[in-house]
């Protein structure tokens, strides 16, 4: 398979199970999911225990997460049609509907569900390259840690730019490969982890994907995120060192309440017009 940035035919070995192409360095991890196999990932196991401890309970710092990139997006796109691909359960579209006329879709149909009932929110649940949006429609679509869970991001990035109207604004967060982090912490770093993270990015890579689907950057930075105290908890000593015991006392003890805020200089987060 040719790289989906640049249409290099060559890749190497970057890490056990990722593909790396030379020229552009975007990079895949060397798997074949069916749809119904991504849709299973993503099933209720990856909100509330796989990836997440649970996903409701991040509602605080998703919010927060969710206000700064509005105020961000303001100075590109200040209202109108707003699309969130990856909508998961809602937080960032309940908090968009202030200045937007909002629409999610996401593959996991419970969060779609919850967005709805808990939000009234318009969320669908499917694949976005399957959803018939009219072409020119929208004013801004928005794809938060997205891309590198997709096995096609160059398809997701094409047809967003085709639903956009001229001048519409594509806003984005997802993780570089050729971070100072990654590059440190090698088959380590934190990001790679197939099979849900598929696809990753250097910034090189996303600028050709951008250029081809007719967009021009219009912002570039390397943004920190609010997290919870309970899932960073979690993630290091239920899901790496596997000692669930300590978790737990912690969390009896109501030491993991609240959140913070860190910025690692691994998540490139991007504004793109339409040309
Ligand atoms: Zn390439």
């Amino acid at each position: 398979m040719s790289c989906l940035a640049c249409g290099n035919q060559q890749h190497e070995h970057l890490y056990d199970g990722i593909l790396s192409c030379p020229a552009c360095k975007f990079s895949r991890a060397d798997l074949n999911l069916s749809e119904e196999a991504a849709k299973k990932i993503y099933g209720k196991n990856y909100f509330f225990g796989d990836e997440y401890v649970d996903y409701l309970n991040e509602e605080a710092a998703l919010r927060e997460n969710a206000r700064r990139n509005l105020k961000w997006m303001a100075s590109f796109c200040p209202g109108g049609k707003l699309l969130e691909i990856g909508c998961a359960y809602g937080f960032f579209l309940d908090e968009a509907k202030h200045y937007y006329d909002v629409n999610g879709v996401d593959i996991h149909e419970e969060g779609c569900k919850h967005a709805r009932r808990a939000f009234n929110l318009k969320a669908r649940a499917g694949n976005f390259l399957d959803m018939p949006y009219p072409e020119n429609s929208f004013d801004a679509i928005t794809l938060w840690n997205t891309l590198e869970h997709l096995a096609r991001p160059d398809l997701f990035i094409q047809k967003s730019s085709r639903l956009l109207k001229k001048d519409g604004a594509l806003f984005f967060s997802t993780l570089d490969i050729t971070s100072f982090p990654a590059k440190i912490r090698g088959k380590h770093w934190r990001q790679i982890h197939p099979p849900t993270h598929i696809s990753y990015f250097s910034w090189k890579s996303l600028c050709i994907m951008l250029e081809k689907a007719g967009f021009s950057i219009a912002d570039k930075k390397y943004r920190g995120e609010y997290r919870s105290w309970n899932n960073t908890f979690f993630t290091l000593f239920v899901l790496r060192a596997k000692n669930k015991k300590l978790y737990e006392s912690l969390k009896k003890r109501n030491w993991l309440k609240g959140i913070y805020y860190l910025n690692t200089f691994d998540i490139i987060t991007c504004a793109a017009k339409k040309r």
